[in-house]
């Protein structure tokens, strides 16, 4: 019984992580860098002005881009916790390491799995 309290306890660490980060990106909205860069173009010239420009949006949407993959990780981790299958592997089934679900809550293979995938 004290076994099932203490994993419960830990769901409930990763779950308040979960929901924090999910938070953060959802109150972000990923608009900054754009802001950023339109104060730093003003003291370029024209052609300087264009390329910086698109480099910053193309970095703002791949911010976008990854934060729109971590929500989705983090809303299948939330269902996990649910359903009792957190913190398991998605392709060994092995137990994910604890240290490795404090790291990234949101993540859905071990450390090994991870390697392989070479990613
Ligand atoms: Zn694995």
């Amino acid at each position: 019984m004290d076994a099932q309290i203490h994993k419960d306890s830990l769901l409930q660490v990763h779950k308040d992580a979960l929901l924090k980060k999910r938070g953060e990106i959802l109150s972000a909205g990923g608009i900054k860098p754009l802001q950023a860069s339109m104060e730093n173009n003003t003291r370029q010239g024209d052609m300087a002005d264009q390329a910086s420009g698109n480099n910053e949006v193309h970095i703002a949407l791949k911010l976008k881009q990854t934060d729109a993959k971590i929500l989705q990780a983090i809303e299948e981790a939330l269902w996990r916790i649910e359903k009792g299958t957190y913190g398991v592997c998605r392709d060994c089934g092995e137990p994910i390491a604890e240290a490795r679900l404090r790291a990234i809550p949101w993540t859905r293979v071990c450390i090994t799995c991870k390697e392989k995938q070479g990613s």
